[in-house]
């Protein structure tokens, strides 16, 4: 199965993703992943990057659609992307997909966890207050110190915001019309949000 996770910063898409991943064995393919990959690998294209966000700006689709390359043939739960129904039009070119789940989260409980949240330095993983890491400040996963992202202050969250509700008010529009997209609250606990996705995935 071929699935989007669509959901503004602080909606949890990333946890549902890696769960998807370990219970379901779809490939998390993640942006924000692959993107921070070419950041600490210095490449050329990282250091492009790494200016674009850390301006709070979001990179462009090409640079993204040929990291993506190659990487859409198996299974996947696709996480931060497409953005755009320009992009998601890209998409459908190369590939196929069955379901499109949006967790929506009030931009009040947005800016709330998001102020709040602590990202590992090293691998990306994401803590806050709905789920603390073991030791403070020290990554669950690979013990790397964690640190609270410059870009993660009130100002630039709702900068960012802001450009999510712009952009993806069309794109569910358009996943609407394909009558592939899931809406699942994102409010809740993560399981009780985890276990709506489940409902729905095999309908
Ligand atoms: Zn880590």
């Amino acid at each position: 199965m071929k699935i989007i996770l669509i959901g503004m910063q602080g909606s949890g898409k990333g946890t549902y993703a890696k769960l998807l991943n370990e219970i379901y064995h779809l490939e998390h393919i993640s942006i924000g992943d692959i993107l921070r990959n070419e950041v600490n690998k210095k490449s050329k294209i990282g250091l492009q990057i790494d200016e674009i966000l850390k301006k709070g700006e979001l990179v462009d689709d090409k640079i993204i659609l040929d990291l993506l390359e190659n990487k859409l043939k198996n299974n996947f739960v696709l996480d931060g992307f497409p953005r755009t129904i320009k992009q998601a039009r890209e998409l459908e070119k190369i590939t196929k997909i069955d379901k499109v789940f949006y967790i929506t989260l009030k931009d009040e409980t947005a800016i709330k966890r998001l102020t709040t949240r602590i990202q590992c330095e090293k691998c990306g993983a994401i803590y806050g207050n709905r789920k603390k890491p073991l030791n403070d400040n020290i990554c669950d996963i690979c013990g790397s110190k964690l640190i609270k992202r410059p870009d993660d202050n009130e100002e630039s969250i709702k900068k960012r915001l802001e450009i999510f509700h712009k952009e993806t008010k069309p794109l569910i529009d358009f996943y609407i019309k394909k009558k592939i997209l899931i809406k699942i609250v994102g409010e809740k606990t993560i399981d009780k949000v985890f276990s709506k996705i489940e409902e729905y995935l095999n309908k």
